[in-house]
């Protein structure tokens, strides 16, 4: 039987040692503070949104929100990122995207200062991903690292296939599973023999947004099989890109969805608003 990847418990153990470090930082004078502007009132949004208050409440990070209407104007979302870059007691700057369509989500992320991108989307900071810079990386990647570090998964060397090459999930999660020494395979929609690739990988990340698409076809026996999709099945269910019951037999770790990919996006955005302090000394 696999091993479940438990996203849900590895993200509150950093959780509570964010939770320490920022109260050592306020003991210092230093409060860490998030500014979340939501363009808007997207069911699903909102929901991010509140997790994202709640997660930084339980750590001890305040939580500023900025609540602009469905029809708000590009300029004023840009006047607003410009009022929260100057503003010296706000450290994170969080977007929630998507932004509605009359908005250029592009020009928005580069007018992100990028010492407070804590979403880590801005150019400079993808630019210093991928020639090992400090900088801030996108979280859902920087989750997905330590939950095989945290899991004892052995990363150096062995054969990764991530399957999607978004800018959010899939080619910062190739730059990362690199720079951990993994010899790396980025696959997408126009890969050929798609199975005979995926079924290389020691260890495999999904994140194509096709619900259960990953069947036992696509894995090897005993790879580590990391599920970043969140989507709803025939019936309404959340599930995932892999269809966990036909693969975790075959599998020797596997994350489950809810509950794997998930809770760490969110604890490593908290864990980017620390980080923040760092960049801005
Ligand atoms: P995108 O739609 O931006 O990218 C999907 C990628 O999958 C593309 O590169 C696409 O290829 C590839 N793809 C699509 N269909 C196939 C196919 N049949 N075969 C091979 N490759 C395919 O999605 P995201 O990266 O934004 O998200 C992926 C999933 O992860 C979604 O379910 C999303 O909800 C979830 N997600 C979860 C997060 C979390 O916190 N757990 C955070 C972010 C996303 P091509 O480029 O050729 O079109």
């Amino acid at each position: 039987m696999a091993k479940i990847i438990d996203g849900k418990a590895i993200s509150k153990q950093i959780r509570d040692e964010l939770r320490i470090r920022a109260g050592e930082l306020l003991e210092k004078g230093i409060p860490v503070t998030l500014a979340v502007v939501q363009v808007g009132a997207d069911p699903a949004s909102t929901v991010y949104v509140n997790n994202k208050k709640k997660g930084c409440e339980y750590v001890g990070i305040r939580s500023l929100s900025y609540e602009l209407a469905e029809d708000a104007g590009e300029d004023e979302l840009l006047c607003l990122i410009d009022e929260l870059n100057r503003r010296a007691d706000v450290n994170g700057i969080l977007v929630q995207l998507p932004l509605p369509a009359h908005i250029r989500e592009e020009r928005v992320i580069r007018a992100i200062d990028p010492k407070k991108d804590v979403d880590g989307f801005h150019p400079q900071n993808v630019g210093a991903l991928c020639i090992g810079q400090p900088g801030f990386v996108s979280c859902t990647p920087a989750g997905i690292i330590q939950l095989l570090r945290r899991s004892g998964v052995e990363i150096s060397g062995r054969e990764c296939v991530i399957l999607g090459r978004s800018n959010i999930v899939g080619k910062p999660m190739s730059l990362l599973m690199l720079r951990e020494n993994a010899t790396v395979t980025i696959a997408h929609s126009r890969t050929e023999n798609l199975r005979e690739v995926t079924r290389r990988a020691d260890i495999l990340i999904a994140a194509v947004g096709k619900p259960k698409m990953i069947t036992r076809e696509y894995v090897k026996e005993g790879a580590v099989v990391i599920d970043v999709g969140i989507n709803r099945s025939a019936d309404g269910k959340l599930c995932g890109d892999v269809n966990f019951e036909d693969v975790e037999p075959v599998c020797s770790a596997i994350t489950p969805v809810p509950g794997g990919v998930g809770p760490m996006t969110i604890a490593m955005l908290l864990h980017n608003c620390l980080e923040s302090v760092n960049l801005q000394l």
